[in-house]
């Protein structure tokens, strides 16, 4: 199982960083639902409230009160299809002979299963099966006989793979990201004190500025007193493997990643699709949410070049209906996107119809909304993707299910547009991605739409010629 979650680290001047934590935990709540946690250091102890359930239920005010002290991380945690797995929630603590250790993990690591079985030998007991321990125990083991930083380098030097981390060293809050800056992690100022956060949106929660991102192979250590940081290269990356599917699905629209506003990233993204493959048609529609800002680039983009393309707002989404994704078996999901969506007759009878979303992933959606379009009475429905195929499994952090469940795993376009009984389909290239992020390809993780990936994994191919360590298939289920 793979998967993606939201993390978050706070110090502060003279306030308790418990609701802080708590507000960007909401801010971030997208970025996983299973399970949300909090871990609070006060200079005496450690106070830990981990729940399973969605942000606004894991807390209620006196947990939130008996969480003390001015420096903290937080964690949500990505569902795992149709299974809830408490041992996995986050943030993992640790206390150990020189203190104590939180920790908060987006990512996936690819040799965490390496690392587990050399530190069970050496008598290291492990109460989850998750890679985030993995790396709780190899950190305390390391702070055992070197400073926090050299620690800090220790760990980084012994796992690969991707990773954003929130740590909490004592009443120190630290954030480290993996030399290829996989997952993303930024720093941001409030009034009284720093924030580290998944994603800005989090420290516009707070009212706070973001600073930056951090750095791929970046440590980055809050003052504890809530005054600073100090910030520490451990690692100089060769190559970066960017995410690019934060950028299309998994981020808020609202937030900017590597320095480039997601929002504004899909609109672009969107005005390319039209500039590859545009169709004319009477209606375009955004299919809800996560098709909104790329439809809106697609129709300016349409507009300019004098197509009298409507833009409407023609499917309405049930905004209390969870991801279909999650839906155990593919009979739930296909009823969930019934119960999710329903079109507004009124915009798509009689006429012909471009559909636009970010990305198909087992073909559900799409199958679902064309059929539910045409009994709605639309004439043609053109689909257009702001993403390229999704061809291969994510081993870096997304849950996009397995190799044989994508439709596009091993199908042309033109056998999926014939699956999804679509008038006509067409994907984004990777090269508008690339040049909307402006990024060279070599510098993004695009192993999901090219079966290559920035590691070595078993039985998969690589997109990169510099030498990487050969570190076999994880077993050990990410949980972070
Ligand atoms: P599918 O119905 O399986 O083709 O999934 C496509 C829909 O799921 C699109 O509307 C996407 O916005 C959304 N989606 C894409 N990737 C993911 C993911 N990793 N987790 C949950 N939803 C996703």
């Amino acid at each position: 199982m793979h998967e993606k979650c939201g993390v978050v680290g706070i110090s502060l001047e003279d306030r308790d960083a418990a609701r802080p934590l708590y507000y960007s935990l909401y801010a971030l709540q997208h970025r996983g639902q299973e399970s949300a946690g909090i871990v609070t250091h006060d200079g005496f102890q450690q106070y830990s409230h981990v729940e399973m359930g969605l942000v606004g239920d894991a807390f209620d005010p006196g947990d939130l009160e008996s969480l003390n002290g001015s420096n903290g991380i937080g964690h949500v945690r990505y569902p795992t299809a149709g299974s809830v797995n408490a041992c996995c929630a986050q943030p993992f603590s640790v206390s150990f002979k020189s203190g104590s250790l939180g920790l908060s993990h987006n990512g996936n690591l690819v040799n965490a299963d390496e690392i587990g079985d050399e530190l069970a030998d050496l008598g290291h007991a492990f109460t989850s099966d998750g890679d985030t321990e993995v790396i709780a125990h190899d950190l305390a083991r390391n702070l055992l006989e070197e400073d926090l930083v050299r620690a800090v380098k220790r760990t980084m030097n012994r796992i690969h793979g991707s990773y954003s981390l929130t740590i909490m060293h004592d009443e120190t809050v630290l954030g480290v990201r993996d030399p290829q800056g996989n997952r993303p992690l930024c720093i941001g100022e409030l009034e009284d004190g720093y924030v580290l956060a998944s994603e800005s949106a989090a420290i516009d929660t707070l009212d706070g500025d973001l600073i930056r991102d951090v750095k791929p192979g970046e440590l980055v250590v809050l003052h504890a007193d809530g005054t600073g940081f100090d910030t520490y290269q451990l690692v100089e990356p060769e190559n970066t493997a960017h995410c690019f599917f934060e950028h299309v699905y998994f981020a808020r629209p609202d937030s900017t990643i590597d320095e480039n506003l997601v929002y504004e990233v899909r609109r672009e993204l969107g005005r390319k699709l039209w500039g590859e493959s545009g169709v004319e048609s009477d209606v375009v529609l955004p299919v809800p949410d996560s098709g909104r800002a790329f439809a809106s680039g697609y129709a300016e983009a349409a507009q300019d070049d004098d197509s009298d393309i409507e833009f409407a707002e023609g499917l309405m989404k049930n905004r209390y209906v969870g991801r279909t994704f999650i839906m155990p078996t593919q009979d739930e999901r296909e009823r969930a996107v019934r119960l999710k969506l329903n079109p507004i007759k009124s915009t798509i009878e009689g006429k012909s119809v471009t559909i636009i979303d970010d990305s198909i992933v087992r073909g559900t959606t799409s199958t679902q909304l064309i059929q539910l379009l045409k009994d709605a009475g639309a004439e043609e429905v053109h689909v257009r993707i702001g993403a390229p195929p999704i061809v291969a499994p994510c081993y870096m952090g997304i849950d996009m299910a397995s190799r044989d469940e994508l439709i596009a795993g091993n199908q042309s376009v033109e056998e999926i547009r014939e699956e999804i009984e679509a008038d006509s389909l067409s994907y984004l290239s990777i090269d508008a991605i690339a040049e909307t992020l402006d990024k060279s390809q070599a510098d993004l993780c695009l192993g999901c739409v090219t079966g290559e990936y920035p590691y070595d994994i078993e039985g998969e191919a690589t997109d990169r010629d510099v030498a990487r360590p050969d570190i076999g298939t994880q077993s050990r289920p990410a949980d972070d």
